[in-house]
């Protein structure tokens, strides 16, 4: 009997016919021996539990308090990271152990899935920033918000105003199923295929907190979009829906598994498999616990979705997932077209309602608790109660009436908040880098801010000819929480050694993209061998770039 035909039996051991030698700490095939020391503390205790004990313990007795082994694993699972300490520069990050670097201030991510936010919810953000993260606020590539400057003393009151308006950090980081990307425009575009609110819902709902997913070998990553720009970059995620016409079966999901990018980068792989919208949940459930039980934990850095599905492929990986999860096949189904459209939902759009939506540009995400304060005040003087976050770090403004439009435009320029940004800033992205981030070797967000107004101010009067925004990410190590293998000019930060000396710096990748205009279908970046640029040099390498581009050129490239 073949492990495809198999019941599966949780942590017995069985064996395939491509057993390694070695074994991968996969639970349905070797028993669920923890083989390293993440998976012997989220054996012992599950990271969910954590939170009991930050409420009725850490939160009295202060950082001192915290148990190593939920300080640096199980708070993560309720959006906590300790940040880095300030002052420590990026060469020492490689020598220093992790407790030398970092502070007894966290991160906390706040899970916003599908981005949807009400004008309430984002006050009550844009307050705990205020009050408790020194005015601190990042608008993340994923659709979260992310605060610095925590204190774990005041996070069960910060706990306590986010679930009051039906927000939470839960699974924010950790080895389970994160934030669920969702199309910004779900239930108002024009142009929807389908509302994926319902879905994203239901599994939120369903699945987010769920011990019996809690405990997955990395994390994991879902997406998922009704929209034909195909607005939530689902080829880098590990399960990904894609709104698709079946000429049969109608409206319905193309199933995408196995993306993640980091330092192995792959892109996903349609299963091709038709999913109507009521069985999503199920088929999600399916994937994520195919994931749970075979997934790899033995090596952390081979434990992603994406090394599983290279090994076993996707007509094995289809196989096990209609026979032993769903009980049943799913129909073959089309793929979904190319978008024309760009999927970042900047400027003014009409709803489907006849009202308007506005797509607003911060500077590399960055905003502040003062200013998502103001933002959900200015949107109410306009008459919307929604706001978006998106998977460009880009806020929606929804629901504006048409004679309210210019007044809004209006009054997000005077926050910072730009709904005709150059292309420049709209194609810029920027992860967290050395400023808070353990883990970084180079500053990130300063560095492309400035490039960006550089950019701007040599290249500007070429916009018309540029005609879309060119991306241009940056990441402040060779992790890629910014993408930088998917777009026109990706930098990773490392040291550099310009004129005999090591600088902080960054390995320049270029050519990437997703599906989209003038893309026929994904593609990762080429790393361009000893082609590095300093910290302080990305204007100049964007520009040089940029020129070079738009002289040689083919018709209609
Ligand atoms: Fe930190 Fe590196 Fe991720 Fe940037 S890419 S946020 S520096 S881990």
């Amino acid at each position: 009997m073949t492990v495809e035909q198999q019941a599966p039996v949780r942590g017995a051991r069985t064996r395939t016919s491509r057993a390694p030698s070695k074994p991968h700490g996969q639970w349905a095939v070797d028993g669920n021996e923890p083989l390293n020391a993440n998976e012997e503390f989220k054996l012992a205790d599950g990271g969910l539990n954590v939170r009991e004990r930050i409420e009725q313990v850490y939160a009295k007795g202060g950082f001192a308090s915290i148990d190593p082994t939920d300080l640096h694993g199980r708070f993560r699972w309720w959006g906590l990271y300790t940040q880095r300490k300030p002052g420590i520069d990026g060469g020492r990050t490689a020598q220093l152990e992790p407790h030398e670097l970092e502070d007894e201030y966290f991160m906390l991510r706040v899970r916003i899935d599908g981005g949807q936010l009400t004008t309430e919810q984002l006050r009550v953000i844009g307050g705990i920033s205020t009050e408790f993260a020194r005015d601190s606020a990042d608008l993340t590539d994923r659709q979260n918000v992310q605060l610095h400057w925590v204190q774990v003393e005041d996070v069960p009151e910060i706990w306590r105003r986010l679930e009051a308006v039906g927000l939470s950090t839960t699974e924010a980081c950790g080895d389970v199923p994160r934030v669920i990307l969702g199309s910004p425009v779900a239930g108002i575009a024009a142009d929807e295929i389908i509302d994926p609110t319902p879905q994203i819902r239901e599994i939120a709902d369903r699945f987010i907190g769920d011990p019996t997913l809690a405990n997955l070998p990395r994390k994991y990553k879902t997406a998922i979009t009704g929209h034909p720009s195909q607005d939530v970059v689902h080829e880098i995620n590990d399960c990904a829906f894609v709104a698709v016409e079946h000429p049969e079966l109608g409206i319905g999901y193309d199933i995408w598994v196995g993306g993640a990018l980091a330092a192995v980068p792959r892109l996903g792989e349609r299963l091709g498999a038709f999913v109507v919208p009521e069985r999503v949940g199920e088929v999600w459930h399916g994937v994520t616990q195919i994931f749970r039980d075979y997934g790899y934990r033995r090596l952390r850095n081979k434990a992603r979705l994406k090394f599983l599905l290279a090994d076993w492929g996707v007509e094995k990986f289809r196989e096990v997932l209609e026979n032993e999860y769903l009980g049943s096949p799913l129909p073959d189904g089309p793929a979904a077209p190319t978008p024309t459209t760009i999927g970042d939902h900047v400027g003014i759009h009409r709803q489907k309602d006849g009202r308007f939506y506005v797509g607003a540009a911060p500077l590399v995400g960055r905003v502040s608790g003062t200013t998502l304060t103001a933002l959900a005040d200015l949107a109410e003087v306009h008459g919307s109660r929604r706001i978006r976050t998106t998977p460009h770090q880009k806020l929606l403004v929804l629901d504006v009436p048409e004679d309210e439009v210019d007044g809004l435009v209006a009054g997000l320029d005077a926050i910072g908040l730009s709904s005709r940004p150059s292309l420049f800033r709209r194609g810029t992205i920027a992860c967290t880098g050395i400023e808070y981030c353990k883990l970084a070797i180079v500053e990130t967000k300063v560095n492309a801010a400035q490039a960006i107004e550089q950019l701007e101010e040599r290249l500007g009067a070429l916009e018309p000819e540029i005609g879309r925004p060119i991306t241009l990410h940056v990441n402040g190590c060779p992790n890629s929480c910014a993408r930088i293998q998917v777009a026109d000019i990706g930098l990773k930060g490392q040291l550099v050694t310009i004129d005999g000396e090591q600088v902080p710096g960054y390995q320049v990748h270029l050519g990437g993209g997703l599906a989209g205009v003038g893309r026929d279908e994904a593609g990762l970046g080429r790393t361009v061998r000893g082609l590095k640029v300093p910290a302080d040099g990305i204007a100049d390498y964007a520009e040089r770039v940029i020129r070079r581009y738009l002289a040689d050129r083919a018709d209609g490239e």
